[in-house]
């Protein structure tokens, strides 16, 4: 039997899992974030023999020292930037990650971000709720068609494949994409066309849709310069990481109508928002929730259970994150 260390609650389904292999869980009490002090505090005090962690723990030598024991930190999320992979190489440390589950739940919430954008749904719902709404009129709340437009998509891995088929296949959008490889996938699932830089991308389509892990090559991948080459009428969604995006740059570039419109579900310095654009008629805003519906939630608390259970057993997860 191993004692196990959820830094979180998250949902019963994966608990479950560990408990039937006669393992002890211990979540952590606290209703939140558990601070750096915490954390290493708790670790201290229960020193797991494996640790769930979430992707709002920052994870390094320091917490792994903590928990010296502790050779698996299975991570309740598919990204996994939170980690220091070093510092988990340095100290022997598996860690491992959910990816794949949530790959449709997230596809279907970037999408839904591209509808409402392009429908202006939320800034409608606010003006009939603010009790401007006096009758039908030709020229209230244009928005635009996805019908024959470009979607752009920068990292085409399996969320970004899954909006593209999405787009393609159910609302006739032609797909360009950029990725540091080839994928047969969405060029097979969405027709996509691969264009060898960001940029290529960028001047060309109607919406842009980010899908690429946060590492150093992609902090701010989309900066002023790139969003200067956008069209005036193109949309951005981003449902990745937040710092993949100039938070202050997009800011500026939707006061000034650089482009028409964004969509973000995550931020540059997460739960803060830039100055300015929570004012903006012209973003949508939620709150990291692409992936939280009951059914990917569940799955993800199972995988991440798995992972740990085997990685106990002496056998490989299924989901070991690469360090290189
Ligand atoms: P994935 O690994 O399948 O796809 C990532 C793609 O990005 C790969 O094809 C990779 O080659 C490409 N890439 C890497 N570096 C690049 C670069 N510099 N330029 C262009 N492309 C690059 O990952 P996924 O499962 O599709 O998830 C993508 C990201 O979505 C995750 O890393 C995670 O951060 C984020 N995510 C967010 C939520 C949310 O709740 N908002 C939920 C799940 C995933």
């Amino acid at each position: 039997m191993a004692k196990i260390y959820i830094t979180r609650q998250i949902p019963e389904s994966g608990l479950a899992l560990l408990k039937k292999e006669g393992h002890e869980v211990v979540v952590s009490k606290k209703d939140g974030v558990l601070t750096r002090e915490e954390l290493v505090s708790e670790l201290e005090k229960y020193n797991p023999d494996a640790v769930l962690c979430l992707l709002t723990d920052k994870i390094d030598s320091e917490v792994f020292d903590a928990a010296p024991n502790a050779k698996i930190f299975a991570n309740y999320a598919v990204g996994f930037n939170n980690i220091n992979l070093e510092d988990a190489d340095a100290k022997g440390v598996t860690v491992t990650n959910t990816p794949g589950v949530l790959t449709d739940t997230v596809a279907e919430h970037t999408v839904t971000l591209m509808c409402a954008l392009a429908k202006r749904v939320v800034e409608a719902d606010s003006f009939v709720r603010a009790g401007k709404y006096e009758g039908w009129g030709p020229m209230m709340f244009l928005g635009s068609d996805l019908k024959g437009k470009t979607l752009g998509v920068l990292g085409a891995g399996r969320i970004g494949t899954r909006v593209a088929e999405i787009a393609h296949n159910g609302f006739g959008m032609s797909v360009i994409y950029y990725d540091i490889k080839h994928s047969e996938y969405i060029e097979k699932g969405a027709s996509a066309e691969f264009r060898e830089t960001p940029e290529e991308v960028l001047k060309d389509a109607d919406f842009v849709t980010m899908h690429v892990p946060l590492l150093d090559s992609t902090t701010h991948l989309i900066n002023k310069e790139r969003l200067e080459m956008m069209k005036t009428s193109a949309y951005l969604v981003n449902t990745s990481r937040g710092p993949v995006i100039d938070e202050v740059a997009l800011v500026n570039a939707l006061k000034n109508k650089k482009i028409r419109g964004a969509a973000l579900d995550v931020f540059e310095n997460e739960p803060k928002l830039a100055e300015g654009l929570s004012d903006l008629d012209n973003v949508i805003i939620t709150p990291h929730i692409a992936s939280a519906t009951d059914e990917t939630r569940g799955k993800m608390s199972e995988i991440v259970a798995q992972n740990i259970i085997a990685f106990l057993k002496g056998e490989e997860p299924l989901n070991k994150v690469d360090s290189e």
